[in-house]
């Protein structure tokens, strides 16, 4: 079975269709990591576009803020702003699936997924330290993470961690990882709709662990300005349109 991993999509609908048009064919089940609403303009047609995929998703800390599953207020003024900004556009029945989302840690057949961290799903996972005391733990191989936006990742093997560069440079779109039978991962395909790691491209994976035993870590181009007016129309926050560009 091929995944088609999205994780931190934001509403970004511009970013969701290029993944979709450059995986399309290269896969057979969709994960979601969680976050699909907030930030980004177009948070129902972002829900929409998910159900569509009849994708496996769990939730994040914008989707339960978005639905009113929590309040938004150990949120960011910016990131609260967008939150309830989002809560007043959701459509009953996008607000109910969001609000319906499972919490993570989810174990699939072939690894397991959450939204921050196995442990607490609001955590985020930025350093080797913190990575090793979740793939000591870890049930599985491969875990797959989102929350942070940074495409990358960390791997445990021989008791020691080291953190792995996953990124497509500039001109490239894809980088391969091969999963080795000796070693745990933890593993982020990036940000859909709001990188951060400084390339504005949208991220995504696509893992084959059961026949290939390879993850891609893709980067594509999306219409960046298009989702900027969008936002600017809406009269979302100036930052969080700014961020976009710049891929931060
Ligand atoms: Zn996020």
């Amino acid at each position: 079975m091929r995944y088609l991993i999205l994780s931190d999509i934001h509403a970004n609908l511009g970013a969701l269709d290029a993944v979709l048009a450059a995986a399309h064919g290269l896969w057979d089940q969709a994960v979601c990591l969680g976050d699909i609403a907030g930030y980004g303009p177009d948070a129902n047609e972002a829900v929409e576009r998910v159900r569509s995929l009849s994708a496996i998703a769990i939730r994040g800390n914008h989707d339960k803020a978005s639905s009113g599953v929590t309040n938004a207020e150990d949120f960011n003024p910016l990131a609260r702003a967008a939150a309830l900004w989002t809560r007043d556009r959701l459509l009953l029945e996008n607000r109910e699936y969001l609000a319906r989302l499972p919490q993570g840690p989810m174990d699939l057949e072939d690894f397991a997924i959450a939204h921050g961290a196995p442990r607490d799903e609001d955590e985020y996972v930025f350093t080797p330290e913190v990575a090793w005391e979740m793939l000591r733990e870890a049930g599985m191989p491969v875990t797959f993470i989102g929350h942070t936006h940074l495409q990358g990742g960390f791997a445990l093997r021989g008791g020691a961690v080291h953190a792995l560069h996953l990124r497509p440079v500039a001109g490239k779109s894809c980088v391969k990882l091969h999963i080795e039978s000796d070693a745990a991962y933890l593993l982020n395909p990036g940000s859909v709709g709001q990188p951060r790691d400084g390339d504005a491209r949208a991220a995504f994976a696509i893992a084959d662990l059961a026949a290939a035993r390879v993850v891609d870590f893709w980067r594509v181009e999306y219409p960046v300005a298009a989702v900027q007016e969008r936002m600017r129309k809406e009269g979302l926050p100036e930052p969080l349109i700014a961020r976009l560009a710049a891929g931060r």
